[in-house]
């Protein structure tokens, strides 16, 4: 038997025992939260006292020891039973961040307690409101000072801060003008947020998903020497790293939203029943959800090979670009034809098909907009002229 065939096997496992934890937290479930725009705490309690979020966190800290492809499975099941793996899928995220470039020292001290589930690493700020897409015009500044580093700066859509112990924070360490390469003198800090007190604030930010998200005011925040992750200056890097595992995550939640939209498309064609038959005997509905299963399927593909990728060592920046494209754009599609199946129902909340189908759209925008994701094919995949 290959390994390919008993990582399958072990995957159709975790997908079940995964889905029988969803079972308990049902549509209704998601749909209360999303209408109280709170929290999901006990979903994101028994996930993680599954030992689920801790999938990619080695054994010798108490996690998981799996990969990629196992912590897909994990995301794609939460969305697919019609929750959202955004409450706490940055976990997952970053954790390629500090395991490829965090010292011994620091995993020693965080990752034992996050596999455990008594701390949290739900948050990540990169994004700033001058510098957007150009994550290299960042200004949030640490400056070297006795035993450490004096943070200042501002970040936008820092998510699920407030439902984090911990925030993996990329700052300048170098100003833009005195590196060699714009990318240089960026530096990634693990902060402490239960030890900032008001050095760090946030300010939610109303959106139009239940998404936790906040504008982070830093003022004069010290960060001990420890803080630092990987090498001074050599942060956006390291992140480039984490950014190919997002990528691929991200990828799954997709596809879960795509099976999720897909399903409940084909079962409402074929029950909704108008002019004396089901509504998805005529092609105008049932091709459009023939046509958005194909992309997700087609999708789900390039997502496993970036997975797999991932896990073996092997590059998968191509790979993981491709995942987010298809995968970001197949559920949408699926989203799209699920509206139009629901007809008139689809914006009654209680189908869940309008919650979900404003969910799956910030995957087209976010953590990177798919104007980036194609430029970074055109440019550093297939060696067009750079546009930036
Ligand atoms: C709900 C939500 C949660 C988020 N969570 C986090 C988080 O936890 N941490 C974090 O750091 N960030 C987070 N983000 C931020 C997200 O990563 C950014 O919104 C994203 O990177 C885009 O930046 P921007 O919004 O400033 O868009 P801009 O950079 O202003 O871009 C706007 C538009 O212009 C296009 N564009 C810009 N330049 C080019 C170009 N050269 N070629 C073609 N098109 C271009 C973009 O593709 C986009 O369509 C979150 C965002 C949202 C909406």
């Amino acid at each position: 038997m290959s390994s390919g065939t008993r990582r399958d096997e072990a995957t159709a496992d975790l997908r079940e025992a995964v889905a029988q934890l969803c079972a308990h937290f049902d549509n209704p479930y998601w749909r209360e939260v999303d209408s109280k725009r709170a929290y999901p705490e006990d979903f994101v309690k028994a996930l993680t006292d599954a030992g689920w979020l801790s999938i990619l966190i080695p054994e010798e800290y108490g996690g998981g020891g799996l990969g990629l492809t196992e912590a897909s499975v994990v995301l794609e099941e939460i969305n697919f039973s019609g929750g959202n793996g955004a409450a706490c899928h940055a976990q997952m995220y970053t954790m390629a961040a500090l395991l490829r470039h965090g010292s011994d020292e620091q995993k020693h001290a965080y990752l034992p307690d996050i596999a455990a589930g008594t701390l949290r690493m739900q948050a990540f700020g990169i994004t700033e409101p001058d510098a957007g897409s150009d994550t290299t015009r960042i200004r949030t500044f640490a400056a070297r000072t006795d035993g450490g580093w004096v943070v200042n700066g501002q970040k936008i859509w820092t998510s699920r801060m407030q439902h984090s112990d911990l925030l993996l924070l990329l700052a300048r360490t170098t100003p833009v003008d005195e590196v060699a390469k714009p990318v240089d003198g960026l530096s990634l800090f693990l902060v402490d947020l239960r030890k900032a007190g008001d050095a760090v604030t946030a300010r939610p930010i109303e959106t139009m998903i239940n998404h936790e998200t906040n504008e982070v005011f830093i003022n004069d925040l010290f960060l001990p020497e420890s803080a630092l992750v990987g090498v001074q200056g050599n942060g956006l890097r390291q992140v480039f790293d984490g950014m190919n595992a997002e990528r691929i995550l991200l990828s799954a939640e997709c596809i879960g939203d795509g099976r999720w939209f897909c399903d409940r498309a084909s079962s409402y064609a074929s029950t909704r029943s108008v002019f004396g038959r089901p509504i998805g005997a005529n092609q105008g509905v049932q091709f459009p959800i023939a046509r958005a299963y194909a992309a997700v399927t087609a999708a789900s593909l390039v997502q496993r090979d970036a997975a797999r990728r991932f896990d073996s060592g092997e590059p998968c920046g191509a790979e993981a670009n491709m995942s987010k494209l298809l995968c970001s754009e197949a559920s949408w599609q699926a989203a799209d034809a699920a509206m139009d199946t629901f007809g008139g129902y689809a914006f009654a909340t209680e189908y869940d098909v309008e919650r979900k189908f404003r969910e799956t759209r910030l995957y087209k925008n976010a953590p990177i907009n798919n104007n980036l994701v194609l430029a970074f094919l055109g440019q550093h995949v297939l060696g067009m002229p750079k546009s930036y």
